[in-house]
């Protein structure tokens, strides 16, 4: 794997966790007893070293908080009956990682830093792996500038750190979607496909306006039409039409390329359903609607994995979906979480050994 590279760890005296019920846990609420943190400046990484969770000393003028440059991830680690740690595909999220620091103009994160660190980290804090059914560690990786100035420029220092949540199963509840047509996520040539805190900055009042009219999130569309179907708030959206399953295809980089998005895909062809990633606008599913070809809607990422939508309204048309009748959403939810848990093969290598 990766070269030898020692990273320094300062232990806590004492840990936190026996404080902390690691049953049906709040997502991001807590955080284990160590992080990970390290320093760009000069043109290198530095300081790399593991730590006592503790809080940031930042000056006001950080250029983070001024101009936003500040991209994450989230990634997930699951523990097996015997004890051992898994992370889910996080070559992909590294991967996903520097090309969101490309985009923002932000030096790229060393693969030894970022997994090797990572790999370092969940096993010293091996013992905040949640080991009931769908619970799991949280994995957020982050990085923000730190030049102190206020001159706009791409920030000649960053931080970049690993913070750890312990986490439980994620209960989505079947969602009641709008499709958005005023406010825009992504545009073609903006920074839709990398995950960089503004876009959700950027999403939250269209969330907040949708939960007012009584519906939990929205169904981006294009920035031109507002037709062209892009993401369900932060997931990536799947439609089951006439048996082929149809998720928004990435090119115009208005769409991130989530990793789930990506073994769903994989899934859904070894289970022999038709995929198609492709532009897909709401006057297709309102027609395939209408017809009762389309049968199910659901959304993937990290969190919850697997969302089912039961409502989908576009302007005054409602669509409503069985989520008891939602077998291919719910073969593939089963599915990654037998791989998950040792009961299918898992021919892919997508669990990381920790
Ligand atoms: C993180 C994210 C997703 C899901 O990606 P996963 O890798 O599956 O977790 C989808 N859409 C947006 C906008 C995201 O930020």
């Amino acid at each position: 794997m990766i070269a030898a590279f020692d990273i320094p760890v300062t232990r806590v005296g004492r840990s936190k966790l026996n404080d902390i019920p690691l049953e049906n846990i709040p997502f991001g609420k807590y955080f284990t007893d160590h992080m990970l943190e390290a320093d760009y400046a000069d043109g290198e990484w530095k300081n790399v070293s593991i730590k006592p969770y503790q809080p940031l000393q930042l000056d006001p003028s950080l250029a983070a908080l001024h101009y936003g440059q500040a991209i994450f991830e989230g990634i997930k680690a699951y523990k097996d009956d015997k004890g051992n740690a898994f992370v889910f595909r996080p070559i992909e999220n590294y991967k996903r990682f520097n090309k969101s620091a490309a985009r923002m103009n932000m030096p790229e994160v060393p693969e030894e830093i970022f997994m090797e660190g990572m790999r370092k980290l969940i096993s010293i804090d091996k013992n905040w792996i949640p080991g009931g059914k769908d619970h799991s560690l949280y994995i957020r990786p982050f990085m923000f500038s730190t030049d102190t100035m206020l001159g706009v420029r791409p920030s000649e220092t960053y931080k970049f750190l690993i913070i750890l949540s312990p986490t439980g199963p994620y209960f989505a509840a079947p969602m009641k979607i709008v499709v958005e047509e005023a406010y825009t996520r992504a545009a073609p040539g903006g920074v839709g496909f990398s995950k960089n805190a503004g876009n959700y900055g950027g999403s939250m009042l269209a969330a907040t306006t949708a939960k007012q009219e009584g519906y939990d999130q929205v169904l981006w569309t294009d920035a031109f039409e507002h037709k062209w179907l892009q993401e369900v708030g932060m997931m990536n959206v799947f439609f089951m039409i006439n048996g082929v399953a149809v998720t928004p295809s990435l090119e115009e980089g208005t769409i991130l390329a989530g990793v789930t998005r990506d073994s769903v895909i994989t899934m859904l062809r070894e289970m022999g359903i038709p995929v198609e990633e492709r532009r897909i606008s709401i006057d297709e599913l309102l027609d395939a609607y209408g017809k009762g070809q389309l049968k199910e809607v659901f959304g993937t990422g990290t969190a919850a994995v697997i969302a089912l939508i039961k409502e989908l309204k576009y302007k005054e048309f409602i669509m409503q979906f069985d989520v008891n009748n939602a077998p291919v959403a719910m073969a593939v939810k089963q599915r990654l979480a037998d791989i998950r848990e040792g009961k299918t093969a898992d021919i892919h290598q997508w669990m990381w050994p920790v």
